[in-house]
């Protein structure tokens, strides 16, 4: 069977049908992978032997029935930041190298009831830190659309595998844009629930108030039943909540969006964003409005401070999450060390990459007391302020619609000796975990030179059944045409 452009509809279809089997489609993908991966590096490691067992198993059940679990068979890559029971999960980095976790994270056991394929774990920047993947410690991730550039961070393995066929849907983690990004410069869906709409529990914690464990599909629908499996409470998780999940596929099945009021914030389309972006962002509103949608100007006035504020909120949360890695308890330990406090130092310094270490100094540095006021109580001033802006914005529209990035997938190394630079890759995303609020990535064109660009859109606090709603009708009038060759 061929697995290119394989949705779980279609998957499941295909099972019915008797035309494939859970088997056939796991050995055509561990095939893909192995031809593929050297190219890209997607994946850190394969799950192969497991997976085909697995696959084995559900083919076997399939026939007592024909009432398939929501993800029956569905090959999926999580990113190695979640814990994964008897799999390696490094987060990117040297430090945890060698650490297999005793338990797995609630979403990867969700997907695992729900009959999924855990096919392998996706490189990303180290501990979920950086815009385009290079600051794993495993190397760069390629995107699958032009290999001399980067496919975004810091879930660059799970976009650039779920773009190339090397599972049908992923898990990402979105601190700041980690999924949103990279599902732009890959041209997928890329969806950030809102905050404690998934459980954390097994995912390695970088920026406790912002991190939300994010979906990647190759269309709405995908991300729609990927979301449904994962939500909702989990005693494991104080901050997962109680409120109910909707059912996403009913959502789905409406295509009328007339009447509904888009928002158009002007902050996030001035300078800085790349023309070719903002052209197909706004043909994007457009064709919203061919299909009944409104618009209406918001304000966002404070994003302009958005930048700063996430990476002193995020720094100063790393900092605390980051410091459980001494040496003692997971992975790495340095050897030949005099004392123990050298343990720790070295451990540390050998462990962490770059990127990692000027996060742990800058998150201590605003926590240290005299500048606490200063910058860590002030950021989270302005981070009210932020909210404060969207739920203002909600008084007067729907959704927000506003680019994903500023600018196309950009060149391997072109970023990487200017971190300043680097973190203005988040500036229409940082603002959205910053309020708590739900985003997804809706494909919505091409550069001329062939590069995928996104338009996010926004909706209030646990409409995540808004926003699919909306990128459906969307994807279904204006389908993605454009094919990827590799
Ligand atoms: N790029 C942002 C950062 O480096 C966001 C990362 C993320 O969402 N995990 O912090």
């Amino acid at each position: 069977m061929d697995i290119v452009g394989l949705t779980i509809e279609k998957l499941h279809k295909a099972i019915k049908n008797k035309e494939t089997t859970v088997t056939e489609v796991c050995q055509a993908t561990f095939e893909r992978i192995e031809k593929l991966n050297p190219k890209l590096n997607a994946f850190l490691n394969i799950n192969k032997e497991k997976s085909l067992e697995r696959a084995k198993t559900l083919d076997a059940k399939l026939k007592n029935t024909l009432d398939l679990p929501p993800l029956f068979g569905v090959t999926v890559a999580i990113k190695d930041n979640m814990c994964t029971e008897g799999i390696t999960t490094t987060c990117g980095s040297k430090i945890l190298e060698n650490f297999v976790p005793p338990y797995s994270a609630t979403a990867v056991l969700r997907l695992e009831e729900a009959g999924a394929i855990i096919v392998g774990k996706t490189n990303c920047d180290e501990f979920a830190m950086g815009s385009s993947n290079e600051n794993s410690a495993y190397g760069v991730v390629h995107n699958p659309w032009d290999l001399t550039r980067v496919p975004g961070g810091s879930s660059g393995g799970s976009a650039a595998a779920v773009t190339a066929d090397l599972s049908i849907v992923a898990l990402g983690s979105d601190t700041g844009g980690s999924v949103r990004e990279p599902a732009s410069f890959c041209g997928i869906f890329g969806l950030k629930p809102t905050y404690g709409r998934v459980s954390r529990y097994g995912l390695v914690a970088f920026g406790s108030s912002l991190d939300q464990i994010g979906q990647f599909g190759k269309t709405t629908l995908d991300v729609a039943k990927v979301l449904s499996v994962v939500a909702g409470r989990d005693p494991n998780d104080a901050t997962s909540s109680n409120c109910e999940v909707p059912d996403y596929l009913a959502a789905l099945k409406s295509l009328d969006i007339k009447g509904l009021r888009v928002g158009i914030p002007k902050e996030a389309f001035g300078a800085g964003l790349n023309p070719e972006v903002k052209d197909n962002v706004e043909k994007a509103i457009k064709n919203l409005e061919t299909l009944g949608a409104t618009t209406v100007d918001v304000t966002l006035a404070h994003s302009e401070y958005a930048i700063a504020d996430y990476y002193i909120i995020a720094t100063a949360e790393a900092s605390a999450n980051l410091a459980r890695f001494d040496g003692v308890r997971y992975g790495f330990r340095s050897e030949n060390v005099k004392n123990l406090s050298d343990m720790y130092k070295y451990t540390r310094d050998l462990g962490f990459g770059a990127e990692v270490k000027r996060r742990i100094m800058l998150g201590t540095y605003v926590l240290s007391s005299g500048y606490y006021d200063a910058y860590y109580l002030k950021a989270q001033k302005v981070r009210t302020l932020i909210e404060q802006d969207f739920r203002n914005a909600f008084t007067k529209c729907d959704i927000i619609a506003m680019p994903t990035a500023p600018v196309p997938a950009f060149k391997l190394g072109e970023k990487t000796e200017d971190p300043l630079e680097m973190y203005l890759a988040d500036i229409y995303t940082v603002t959205l975990n910053l309020a708590g609020l739900p985003g997804l990535n809706v494909p919505c064109g091409f550069s001329q030179g062939g590069l995928p660009i996104g338009c996010q859109l926004v909706a209030p606090h646990f409409q995540e059944a808004k926003l699919l709603q909306v990128a459906n009708t969307y994807e279904q009038n204006y389908p993605n045409t454009k094919h990827l060759e590799i």
